[in-house]
């Protein structure tokens, strides 16, 4: 059992992975927009993921006889200024949920909600990757430039992610 408070943090951030979903199809939009398949393609592959961290919350709230609340998903944006500020804003919420899996983490130890605590530690995981991951492309194209060429060869090194 978790506490009706960590049920209602617990479904908070189920409604914020579906979210993350929504911000990375807007990004897929876009990318396919501009012709740029192999880097929709890399973004696709976040939707996923995204999908399947909102999974993982269903299913634990679930596991612990918490109920499961499905609210409204905030809109995701189709419209970016460039193909490079994709990744800056990619990178901009990641932070964003890194900081609320902390912020989750810190109120399970609070509550001494070891299993809670235990859950969230395969998500913190999760996002050392997925900054590391973005990092690396905006090293790349801060090393290359945010257009031409150099966009196309990330077009064409982001295509290749299974
Ligand atoms: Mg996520």
């Amino acid at each position: 059992m978790i506490s009706k408070k960590m049920t209602a943090l617990l479904n908070d951030q189920l409604n914020f992975e579906m979210h993350s979903a929504y911000v990375y199809l807007g990004m897929v939009a876009y990318a396919s927009s501009l012709g740029l398949n192999g880097i929709a393609g890399w973004f696709r592959i976040q939707v996923k993921e995204e999908l399947e961290h909102a999974g993982k919350f269903f299913e634990y709230i679930q596991k612990q006889g918490g109920d499961v609340e499905l609210k409204g998903i905030e809109a995701g944006k189709v419209e970016f200024a460039s193909a490079a500020s994709l990744f800056e804003e990619s990178m901009k919420h990641e932070k964003k949920v890194t900081k609320r899996i902390l912020d989750l983490t810190d109120a399970a130890k609070k509550e001494d909600d070891y299993s809670t605590d235990s859950f969230l530690l395969w998500f913190l995981n999760e996002q050392v990757e997925e900054e590391a991951q973005i990092t690396d492309i905006l090293q790349k194209l801060a090393i290359g430039g945010k257009t031409g060429n150099s966009l196309l060869i990330l077009d064409g090194i982001l295509g290749q992610r299974k």
